[in-house]
């Protein structure tokens, strides 16, 4: 939660957040929760783009977390779990942020976040320099509270999980014993945690709602450094691989001071987001503070025996914690560029446009998201050149019916093909295939690369064999 010391590193200042969420909208990678109804503060869908970005992301998280590795499982566990798994965990106690109340204006802030928030009343200043008086301030627990079955009293009170890493600890023992799993291994898990911030801020960069990938890596008491060192370069090297440029990425290393007293380690994986650099993830060595917690609730031993040492031990745990939405966004701000494309015949080269300029002479502009293959919600589009000649059309209807057999791919036949591809350009759909007349004499068609623009001609049978290199 709390962080006690800021870093400052480069932040990515070309990205304009108003005008890519406005292309977000637009394009509907993400709306505003219950926008018909005036929308709802902290929440956010995922349009028909949005929710294959993020697909994608999780995907490429199981990808490389679970499937490619032996030593690690998966789990799915339930959002809404027995309330004493938040006493053990220390959250009903302690998962608090310090509030404070302006007086004048009503409004309530995260007492660490002032210098950062600005005053409902008058946006240029910032809170507690706007004249409003502040309360002192004082802890507000994030956890969504509810009720279970048709009796509402303090029997059936229960928690949306505010992290899905609880579910994880509360399955240990019986994912260890169907798993046939030896330590260290680890249990990964997918899903909704629920926070009730206090601000929630930055587009999607805090909600109430949102969803984290965690791993619990168990391990042997002692081998704590290493699998922490281990694991925090393995999660580096994974946002370089979705097309997160290392020079955006950082790490904030605890000091001793700040580590919660059962923590041996913990580093921040942060990336230069526009309006700052924060956190996307956090790689703690836990010890074995979470299964001695839920040993001593539970009354049940959560222990592992070493059939090499015929030793007993509660393991120790290394976790790293993502959320999936701050990674969507990262993905985006890091795609996103107006650029500057020189007309045909001007002889100029495609560049960065000058924000709030107009393009100069022989330039047009063009507004691409430069997912990485992986990541990207389209893979391909397939054009026919005309729509009102069916031998075109047949031929890339063809191409577009067995491609989407292992991709998603996109079939489009109107307008003028140059606004066909910027249209994907928009959705950052890496390339577009174009059936001409040219397809029907010798079986080539037009392979048009979204970032560099340039166009080829490849032979329609080779068409599926490159996109599959491609998306590796
Ligand atoms: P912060 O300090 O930004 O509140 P945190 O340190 O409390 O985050 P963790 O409890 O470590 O976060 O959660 C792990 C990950 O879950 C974070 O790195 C982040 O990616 C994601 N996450 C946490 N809170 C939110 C939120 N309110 N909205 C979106 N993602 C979140």
């Amino acid at each position: 939660m709390t962080k006690l010391r800021l870093i400052m590193t480069t932040t990515n200042q070309q990205v304009n957040i108003e005008k890519l969420a406005s292309l977000c909208k637009r394009r509907g990678f993400i709306f505003q929760s219950s926008e018909l109804y005036g929308g709802i503060n902290g929440f956010w869908d995922y349009g028909p783009l949005g929710v294959e970005l993020k697909r994608n992301i999780k995907d490429a998280w199981w990808q490389d977390v679970v499937q490619r590795r032996d030593d690690v499982v998966g789990l799915d566990s339930s959002i809404i779990m027995h309330p004493r798994i938040w006493e053990a965990s220390g959250h009903l106690e302690g998962f608090s942020d310090p509030m404070v109340d302006c007086k004048t204006c009503k409004g309530r802030f995260r007492a660490d976040q002032l210098d950062t928030s600005t005053c409902p009343q008058k946006p240029s200043k910032k809170v507690g320099e706007c004249g409003g008086e502040l309360t002192e301030p004082r802890e507000f627990n994030l956890m969504f509270q509810t009720f279970v079955g048709p009796v509402r009293d303090d029997s059936s009170v229960a928690y949306l999980r505010p992290e899905t890493a609880q579910g994880i600890f509360a399955q240990f023992d019986n994912v260890l014993s169907v798993s046939r799993q030896k330590v260290p291994f680890g249990i990964a898990q997918i899903g909704k945690a629920f926070r009730n911030e206090i601000n929630p801020r930055n587009y999607i960069f805090r909600s109430r709602e949102f969803e984290q990938m965690e791993l619990e890596f168990f391990i042997k008491p002692g081998t704590d450094k290493e699998w922490h060192e281990q694991w925090v370069k393995e999660r580096m090297d994974w946002y370089t691989r979705i097309g997160i440029a290392a020079e955006n990425l950082s790490q904030y290393v605890y000091g001793d001071d700040e580590l919660a007293h059962y923590a041996s380690a913990c580093v921040d994986i942060m990336y230069a987001f526009p309006f700052g650099v924060q956190e996307l993830e956090g790689v703690a060595a836990r010890g074995n503070f979470d299964l001695s917690r839920h040993s001593e609730f539970s009354g049940k031993k959560l222990e592992y025996f070493d059939p090499e040492t015929n030793e007993r031990f509660i393991p120790h745990v290394v976790e790293p914690s993502a959320g999936v939405d701050r990674i969507a966004l990262a993905v985006l701000c890091e795609a996103y560029r107006i650029e500057w494309v020189p007309k045909e015949g001007s002889g100029g080269t495609l560049r960065l446009a000058e924000p709030d300029t107009k393009p100069p002479e022989g330039y047009e502009e063009r507004t691409v998201l430069r997912f990485a293959p992986r990541v990207a919600p389209i893979k391909a589009a397939i054009f026919p050149l005309l729509k009102n000649r069916p031998e075109l059309v047949e031929v890339a209807q063809r191409l577009y019916t067995d491609l989407k057999q292992t991709w998603p791919v996109f079939y489009d036949q109107t307008g003028a093909i140059g606004r066909r591809y910027r249209r994907q350009d928009e959705a950052g759909t890496p390339f577009g295939i174009t059936v001409d007349f040219q397809t029907l004499e010798d079986q080539t068609v037009t392979w048009r690369d979204r970032d560099t623009m340039t166009q080829e001609r490849v032979s329609l049978d080779e068409v599926a064999a490159l996109l599959g290199d491609a998306l590796k």
